[in-house]
């Protein structure tokens, strides 16, 4: 007195801005800052006093400088580590504190992961109810995904954990997903209920209402909530009350409202993805049926043609031409067939292979023997260099790399007009044998070198020059060679030859 009474002010000045700027009755928030700061007092004086200390106790009367001088060192070296002190106070402070805002962050982290990663509809449905559970602890969550075709909303089950659960399906007119397609925005039975007892609403939405509450009541539901893509709801994340037994917080809510956004897209692209393996699945195992059903009507075929091309004499020259003709074209579809049988084997990963150990010199001349009438037709000249020092043996599947060396010279030989040049040389390197097959052939054009090795893919000029292909030689020959672990690869010129070389590791 008399002064205090006209500070008395300050008190709710001081306080009210405390409360305005720092949060100060957010009680975790002040615990935080106090105990950063009590840490930081704590760390900053004893540091202080035990450099005092250190100094004129410990040291010896020459090393003693001036006690003044001392306490500059200690104040600079303070002045210089507070500040990153801070922070990582600040940082441990806060993983305790605000524990469920980091592990929030994490799910949104993980789930955004997911979008970019995941593809496998199986995966995503479990990432994302292992994320939920583990931040919003909900008993449940199930995820329902439309079915178009059944114009229905299905319950998706993980494969390992929930094959034996119930399946729930909803129809695309039930009160729930009436409602939820209606105000495209989570809906919670606690709010229905609240609604329901204060009447808010006309009588029959009201029913509608209870209609959608009793719904959620039924699969044991506390919230629901869509997922819209370009505003149509694809899907629907369902929740289990939470095993505290609060209601849904609203940091709650805003985590599901990015999340089905996020997953949204993320389960629209699995679906799709989904799609188009059936889809590729299906190609595949339609093209393996046929192939297979092919070569036994053709290998007929064949034995009947060589029966009538072995009796030669007993027919006219044109019937003769005709044998020869329809044997030839009998022998390219069996090719096709085994092709295409060998392509969706690659494809259905179905490949056995029995390794057994080979001189690849041989594998080669053994090839070129098979091919020496249309060599000798055509005037090809081959050459085949082998290096001075003797070429180790390699383990591979010795029919397999047969079909892929052949496949590859045989393009040399197809592709090279008559009297054409076709050199095979092997080398050895520190681990590798390189197998180098030219040809002074039409060569690829540049354009279309990157495709080569595409299933089904055959450049302009070699269209025009060999009608009979089907594109699939090198895309079989590549996946053959890398199942060996090897390499191959090209360089080549339009109009002026190509070179392929496979390198296959020896040790
Ligand atoms: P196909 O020979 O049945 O067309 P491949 O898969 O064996 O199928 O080859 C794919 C394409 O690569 C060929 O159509 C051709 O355009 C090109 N090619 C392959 N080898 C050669 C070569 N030695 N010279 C020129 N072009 C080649």
């Amino acid at each position: 007195p008399p002064y205090g009474i006209f500070v008395v002010w300050l008190f709710p000045a001081i306080i009210a801005y405390l409360i305005i700027q720092h949060r100060f009755l957010e009680i975790s928030v002040l615990l935080r800052k106090s105990i950063i700061y009590s840490i930081l007092i704590v760390l900053v004086t004893s540091f202080y006093s035990m450099t005092i200390f250190v100094s004129q106790r410990i040291f010896p009367e020459s090393l003693k400088l001036n006690k003044w001088l001392w306490a500059f060192l200690a104040s600079l070296m303070i002045a210089f580590t507070l500040d990153p002190l801070h922070r990582l106070i600040a940082i441990i402070t806060d993983k305790i504190f605000f524990k469920n805002r980091y592990d929030y962050e994490k799910t949104l982290i993980q789930i955004n992961k997911a979008i970019t990663t995941i593809i496998e509809l199986d995966q995503l449905t479990h990432i994302l109810k292992e994320g939920l559970s583990e931040t919003v602890k909900t008993k449940s969550s199930d995820l329902l995904i439309l079915d178009k075709s059944s114009e229905s909303y299905r319950k998706q089950a993980h494969r390992e954990t929930d094959e034996s659960q119930k399946k729930i399906v909803l129809r695309n007119n039930s009160p729930l997903i009436l409602h939820l397609i209606y105000t495209q925005r989570p809906v919670m039975t606690e709010e229905l209920e609240q609604r329901l007892v204060y009447h808010q609403g006309t009588v029959e939405n009201l029913s509608q209402l209870a209609a959608v509450k009793d719904e959620l009541k039924q699969y044991g539901w506390a919230l629901s909530v869509p997922l819209i893509l370009k505003k149509e709801l694809i899907g629907v994340l369902n929740l289990g009350p939470k095993l505290s037994g609060d209601a849904f917080s609203n940091t709650d809510l805003q985590l599901l409202a990015t999340l089905s956004s996020q997953a949204a897209v993320a389960v629209e692209n699995a679906s799709i993805y989904e799609k188009e393996k059936n889809l590729s699945q299906a190609k595949s195992e339609f093209i393996s049926v046929a192939s297979h059903r092919l070569r036994t009507p053709l290998s007929v075929i064949k034995w009947a043609l060589s029966l009538l091309d072995e009796d030669k004499a007993n027919l006219s020259p044109k019937q003769r031409e005709l044998v020869e003709k329809a044997l030839s074209s009998n022998i390219g579809l069996i090719r096709l067939a085994n092709d295409l049988l060998n392509v969706s084997r690659i494809e259905e990963k179905k490949v056995v292979s029995t390794l057994i150990k080979i001189g690849i010199e041989n594998l080669i001349k053994e090839i070129l023997e098979g091919l020496s009438d249309k060599i000798e037709s055509k005037k090809i000249t081959v050459k085949l260099k082998l290096p001075a020092k003797e070429l180790p043996r390699i383990n591979v599947d010795y029919e397999r790399m047969k079909t892929a060396f052949e496949n590859i010279i045989k393009n040399s030989i197809i592709y090279t007009p008559a009297e054409g040049k076709v050199i095979i040389t092997l080398a050895l390197e520190i681990d590798n044998i390189i197998i180098s097959i030219k040809d002074t052939g039409i060569g690829i054009p540049r354009l279309q070198q990157n495709r080569i090795f595409d299933k089904f893919f055959r450049a302009d000029n070699a269209i025009r020059a060999y009608t009979d292909g089907a594109g699939l030689g090198l895309f079989i020959a590549k996946s053959i060679i890398e199942e060996h672990n090897g390499q191959i690869w090209f360089e080549s010129k339009h109009t002026q030859g190509s070179t392929f070389h496979i390198s296959l590791k020896y040790k």
